[in-house]
């Protein structure tokens, strides 16, 4: 890993205890705070699918952050994956398992079919949130080019369900 990117997963920084106890959450507002980090990071996402996507989407609501600086690092557009009840015309909606209960996403159809979409998360822990974003991509005819996360939490299943992926950073 170069310093550069050592040192922005040293801004990552754990939470004990929130929101629940016994969740440790892995808070990036430090590194997005940090210029350097943030650009490094940014490229780091987008790099092995460099060529290889036309837009760049994000999953509510920390996804939109990483998401949309990803897009204009790579010059291509961002568009949202969102919670339910909050894009005013969206085409599909999946439903996925939450830890306790169920939640939903929605997405518009504004892309050409076939376009090729780079999947951005901040965190993939048991890969339900990453799962429906790629389901409802899919549903809308188009192609999943790559699934990008920046922290991903070994241990709680998120690389079985979602197979290939990307990752910049993982717990130890
Ligand atoms: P999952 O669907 O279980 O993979 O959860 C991933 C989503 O929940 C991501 O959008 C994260 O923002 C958030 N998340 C889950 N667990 C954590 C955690 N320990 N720290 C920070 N965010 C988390």
């Amino acid at each position: 890993m170069s310093p550069e990117l050592a040192r922005a997963e040293s801004l990552i920084r754990g939470i004990p205890d929130y929101p629940s106890p016994g969740i440790l959450f892995r808070d990036i507002t430090p590194l997005l705070a940090d210029a350097e980090a943030l650009r490094t990071t940014t490229a780091a996402l987008v790099e092995p699918f460099d060529g290889a996507f036309d837009v760049v989407a994000g999953v509510e609501a920390r996804g939109f952050i990483l998401a949309g600086a990803a897009a204009l690092a790579a010059g291509c557009g961002f568009v949202p994956i969102r919670k339910a009840g909050k894009l005013p015309r969206p085409a599909a909606s999946i439903d996925y398992a939450l830890e306790y209960g169920t939640a939903t996403v929605e997405m518009h159809d504004d892309l050409p079919t076939g376009t090729r979409v780079l999947l951005i998360d901040d965190v993939l822990a048991t890969g339900g949130t990453l799962a429906a974003g790629r389901s409802i991509i899919e549903r809308l005819g188009y192609t999943v080019a790559g699934i990008s996360v920046l922290f991903e939490i070994d241990g709680l299943g998120g690389r079985d369900v979602i197979g290939d992926l990307h990752t910049v950073f993982h717990s130890s």
